[in-house]
């Protein structure tokens, strides 16, 4: 095979190895990110196995998890609606809205950057709105940099 073909290839392969980090809570997937105080989401340098027994232990919390936990699973891209047709939506909405001074002034310690969507499409900004994104709200105030920037 030709080296380009190779390496095209290659490319194409390390991109459908992706990982979402918003992703939904399912048994099976990662718990990558817990919400702090501040409201921000803590993500955990050993990300957590969601299995039967972690998955009961936080439903039973009685909030909806994606408010309170950020999830990692396997890019599905055109599978999810956020998707454009070229990349995750997410995180350039995310930056387009957020306030540079609302931007954390470091990258978290992250154990799914080599494989995130979000860092693979924006860098190192990506990981510092992170941590402001919340996965479901059910009102635009409910996250942080929302209410802030409303007040
Ligand atoms: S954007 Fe950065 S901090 Fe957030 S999950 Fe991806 S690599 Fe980790």
């Amino acid at each position: 095979m030709p080296l380009i073909s190779l390496v095209l290839k290659r490319q194409i392969m390390q991109d459908q190895d992706k990982t979402c980090p918003s992703s939904k809570f399912t048994k099976g997937s990662l718990l990558i990110g817990i919400k702090n105080e501040e409201e921000e989401m803590e993500l955990l340098a050993d990300p957590i196995k969601i299995t039967e027994e972690v998955y009961l232990e936080i439903k039973s919390l009685g909030v909806k998890p994606e408010k309170a936990v950020r999830v990692a699973n396997k890019c599905i891209k055109s599978g999810c609606r956020q998707w454009t047709g070229e990349k995750c939506g997410v995180i350039d909405d995310a930056l387009d809205k957020v306030e540079n001074q609302f931007l954390k002034n470091h990258v978290p310690e992250c154990a799914i950057r080599t494989t995130c969507r979000w860092y693979s499409q924006q860098g190192e900004i990506a990981c510092k709105v992170c941590p402001l994104v919340s996965t479901y709200t059910e009102y635009p105030t409910e996250n942080k940099f929302f209410r802030d920037l409303a007040s």
